[in-house]
């Protein structure tokens, strides 16, 4: 990956989420009306972007201040998140939290950061949404990515599916040789039931990715179009379509709304001096 995939990989997860974040919860709907807007079940403002935005950029400066992934200063920074919601678009409070992740980071601690039960609802999407940092991190070295995107996974999601997509998107993402598993894709009917799972984030944005045909617009609202966790299956169809594409396949009215966007692309360009260091 050059800098401008790198970069729009990191911004594409923000602006998927921005985009979808008005509908989260909603109904399946046509691409065409998704549009850029506010409200919904979080209220959100403008450019607001929720839980996946925030937990990726707490990984992503965690990244930035130790030059690696470091579960115990990560798992600091959770903690920050939940109680302040630093690195989040509201003072003194985050906008969304999965019960997964919220309960993992009810237990968790800098001592013990890794702090997933590997339960049945350990197969959320809500780890997947937050590995940006991950790749950016490591994007010359695919097997260190799948590492640090696996443990930082742990933290709060543990199921099988986790490790098994997890190491697939990135595989997908940075076009290495890996153990593909085709057996993990599946077509609509089949990933329809299991909505807010990563294997249905995963599914969903794959299917964006090939209708979208490498418009990052397109890609995001055809995500988003598939209801219900709409952030975060646009979040991750983000990352994937700007990592084959670039920054500049996402619409300007789309980056020009983004709260914090000035913060965002500063950490998105040290993430790949970090990369492209090793
Ligand atoms: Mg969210």
């Amino acid at each position: 990956m050059n800098r401008d995939q790198v970069i729009g990989m990191f911004v594409g997860a923000f602006l998927g989420d921005m985009l979808g974040a008005p509908y989260e919860f909603g109904p399946a709907m046509s691409p065409e009306d998704v549009k850029l807007t506010t409200g919904g079940s979080h209220g959100v403002t403008l450019g607001e972007y929720t839980d996946d935005g925030a937990l990726t950029l707490a990984l992503a400066e965690s990244y930035v201040a130790r030059g690696k992934f470091d579960a115990q200063d990560a798992a600091k920074r959770f903690i920050d998140w939940r109680r302040n919601g630093t690195y989040g678009t509201r003072v003194g409070s985050i906008v969304d939290i999965g019960r997964t992740t919220e309960n993992a980071i009810g237990r968790m601690s800098a001592e013990r950061p890794y702090a997933a039960t590997g339960g049945t609802h350990d197969s959320g999407n809500g780890s997947i949404m937050r590995i940006a940092a991950c790749i950016a991190a490591n994007h010359r070295r695919p097997m260190e990515a799948v590492a640090d995107a696996v443990a930082a996974s742990l933290m709060t999601h543990g199921n099988s599916d986790i490790l098994k997509y997890t190491a697939l998107f990135i595989q997908e993402i940075l076009s290495a040789p890996g153990p593909f598993n085709t057996s993990l894709y599946l077509n609509p009917s089949s990933f329809r039931d299991g909505k807010g799972s990563i294997m249905y984030a995963f599914n969903a944005a794959r299917y964006a990715i090939h209708y979208g045909k490498g418009d990052g617009g397109e890609v995001l609202r055809r995500a988003v179009a598939y209801g219900w966790d709409t952030d975060t299956n646009a979040c991750v169809a983000g990352m994937w379509v700007g990592a084959r594409e670039g920054i500049d396949c996402f619409p300007k009215e789309y980056i020009d709304a983004l709260q914090n966007k000035d913060r965002i692309f500063e950490v998105a360009n040290k993430l790949f001096e970090i990369g492209a260091s090793k």
